[in-house]
């Protein structure tokens, strides 16, 4: 099982850019939660937060209930995946899948069938032989996604996943990941600044401005009665 909560969290940077300003958000367990907004709203920053990689500035990110900061990498079980794969290229699609089941101590003998398995839910068990260079990109998607949920994650962090494929495949691959996280049961924070993918995607939206969060519903909610005018033309809500 696996919650998060962010509690009046907030985050300044150095420079003073304020990319997150008092955002109180809960995501429940095995939910598919998209954050959505416009580039530079804060979606990454939160993100980033939850995942442990960067801290608040004030306020509280609370895994099941624990302070995300106060947990080690293991403890908080994080996966995430971001829009540009970061594949290692001189490797294997298998080898890609299994690296962190090998730097995680995973016996070789007991990684094989984690991979097919992982491999084969992904559609991807016939490329296992071949290097990232020699796939499509949605062949490389589905093996960076492979590589963050073969350790089990219980909570997996997506980042623009999709923002760097052609229109056909993202909306194929929409239904794929959606599919794939409720099969898993996997509790899932899930990032774009595009709105059909959100609605389409999404258990509850939360929609981000200027860091300030401006209204959180289920699609149907969000788009038929949008909090403020600002999330309203953003959805194109009907008046
Ligand atoms: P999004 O992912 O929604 O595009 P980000 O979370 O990346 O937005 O950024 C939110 C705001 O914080 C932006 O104004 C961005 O320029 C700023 N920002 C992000 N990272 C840093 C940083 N390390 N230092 C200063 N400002 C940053
Ligand atoms: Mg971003």
């Amino acid at each position: 099982m696996s919650t998060v909560e962010l509690r009046e969290v907030s985050k300044v940077f150095p420079d003073g850019t304020v990319a997150v300003d008092r955002v109180d958000l809960e995501v429940g367990d095995g939910e598919f939660m998209v954050l959505l907004g416009p580039s530079g709203c804060g979606k990454s920053t939160i993100l980033r937060m939850i995942a442990g990689l960067e801290d608040a500035s004030s306020g509280s990110v609370l895994l099941d209930g624990a302070a995300a900061e106060e947990l080690t990498p293991k403890e908080r079980g994080v996966a995430m995946v971001f829009q540009d794969f970061a594949l290692y290229p001189h490797m294997s699609v298998n080898d890609n899948i299994g690296f962190p089941l090998k730097v995680s101590g995973v016996a070789e003998e007991r990684r094989g069938d984690q991979i097919r398995e992982v491999a084969a839910a992904l559609g991807i068990g016939d490329v296992l032989g071949r290097r990232p260079g020699q796939l499509s990109g949605g062949q490389r998607q589905r093996v960076a996604m492979g590589r963050a949920i073969v350790r089990r994650p219980k909570l997996f962090l997506m980042d623009e996943p999709l923002s760097n494929l052609d229109s056909q495949l993202r909306a194929e691959l929409r239904a794929e990941i959606s599919g794939l996280v409720r099969e898993l049961g996997v509790t899932c924070v899930y990032v774009t600044h595009d709105q059909a993918e959100a609605l389409t995607m999404a258990d509850r939206v939360a929609i981000l401005r200027k860091g300030v969060l401006q209204d959180v519903g289920t699609p149907t909610e969000v788009y038929g009665k949008p909090a403020t005018l600002y999330v309203a033309a953003f959805l194109g809500s009907p008046r």
